[in-house]
């Protein structure tokens, strides 16, 4: 489902590349860590799938379509087949649980009757029933991040790229929103996530592919976070 071939991405303030000649593919429905240290190039990875940067070289394929060669009208389309997790949540602090999700429904025009509908499934999918009317500001981190992930999977998107989104999370709560993402995952989204939390790599044993310098230096299917790191 996604293939990348040959990616280098050299920003234009920098002269050593984000990115460095990279290529792998990966299967719909996959589960996959994307690993390395800060600065190794995850977030441009997950950057270029979204077509928020373009490749300087090689092509990056999503469903076969070449999206760094996309017109600029096709891109909203794009990212409407791609969910978004980030590690501060992201969510809009003036509105509540239920409307942060509608939110996602209402951008791409969803009748209200379908939003009505939908949004109590997918809280009820995150475990966040009988939360719709709270406030962000009124949750705990890990219920932030279960509103964020709904929002993120109301649309059923094909993949949803997820940026450290146990970051600021204690271990208990990131093992609940690992359940959620495998959860997520069943449902045959493909699930990508950047990640420095050793021990959650160390206890799901997905595929691992892992940067360094911009390059993978490592793609394993039941991989660890690796000794030494
Ligand atoms: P990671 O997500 O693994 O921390 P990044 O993809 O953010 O890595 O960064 C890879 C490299 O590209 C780093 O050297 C970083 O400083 C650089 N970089 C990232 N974004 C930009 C940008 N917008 N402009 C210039 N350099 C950038
Ligand atoms: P994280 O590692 O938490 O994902 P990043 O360091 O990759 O965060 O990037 C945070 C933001 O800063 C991004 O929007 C990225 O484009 C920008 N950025 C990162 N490194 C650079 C850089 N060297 N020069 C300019 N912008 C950068």
């Amino acid at each position: 489902m996604i293939r990348i071939e040959d990616v280098t991405k050299v920003y234009k303030t920098s002269t050593r590349p984000a990115l460095n000649n990279v290529s792998f593919e990966v299967d719909k429905g996959e589960f996959v860590f994307v690993i390395g240290p800060s600065g190794s190039g995850k977030s441009t990875f997950l950057r270029l799938l979204l077509r928020e940067e373009t490749p300087t070289k090689g092509k990056i394929y999503i469903s076969n379509v070449d999206v760094a060669k996309m017109p600029r009208r096709k891109v909203p389309r794009l990212r409407q087949t791609i969910g978004c997790v980030f590690q501060d949540f992201r969510l809009l602090s003036n509105k509540t649980v239920f409307e942060n999700v509608a939110f996602a429904l209402e951008v791409i025009g969803k009748p209200a009757h379908t939003i009505r509908k939908v949004v109590p499934e997918v809280l009820e999918l995150v475990g966040l029933d009988g939360k719709s009317d709270r406030m962000p500001n009124e949750l705990s981190g890990g219920e932030q991040q279960r509103v964020a992930i709904a929002r993120a999977f109301v649309n059923r998107p094909l993949m949803l790229l997820a940026d450290e989104p146990t970051g600021n999370l204690d271990p208990d709560t990131s093992q609940d929103i690992m359940l959620l993402l495998e959860r997520i995952n069943r449902t045959g989204t493909t699930v990508l996530m950047a990640t420095h939390d050793h021990s959650i790599v160390d206890s799901m044993r997905r595929r691992v592919v892992e940067l360094e310098f911009g390059k993978v230096i490592r793609d394993d299917a039941r991989g660890v976070y690796g000794v030494g790191n």
